[in-house]
């Protein structure tokens, strides 16, 4: 019997660059953000990024492409309590949450699921 051994070594051709600079890093290197509300670090397309713009507000950003001064929150209800009714997210931002961006934040916080059953609903 043969053991499980490494393939054999391909010949490397003249004029090819051994693998070593990829010019982008693809589904291995995943982006990874913090909370602002739990500190957890998650990937970054579980967060929910949110953004202060460059006038003043502070707005959801789902894709992340508005300019200006970011935070993520975990697409989580509690986050979401810690972020707004905690002042997090206007100790993050340094600023005042007017009273329509707040509603809009909070219209986003209640559409978020119930709590997912996590430690608290283990047998
Ligand atoms: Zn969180």
């Amino acid at each position: 019997m043969v053991a499980d051994g490494p393939p054999p070594a391909r010949p490397t051709q003249a004029g090819q660059t051994p693998r070593k600079r990829k010019p982008q890093p693809r589904q291995k290197h995943i982006p990874q953000r913090t909370c602002i509300a739990c500190k957890q670090v998650r990937p970054k397309r579980e967060l929910i990024r949110v953004v202060r713009t460059p006038d003043g507000h502070v707005e959801l950003d789902p894709t992340s492409k508005k300019s200006g001064r970011g935070a993520y929150v975990c697409a989580r209800r509690s986050c979401w309590n810690i972020a707004l009714h905690k002042g997090k997210l206007e100790r993050e931002f340094e600023t005042t949450l007017s009273a329509e961006d707040r509603a809009a934040l909070e219209a986003y916080e209640a559409s978020l699921p119930p709590e997912p059953p996590t430690a608290k609903a283990q047998r």
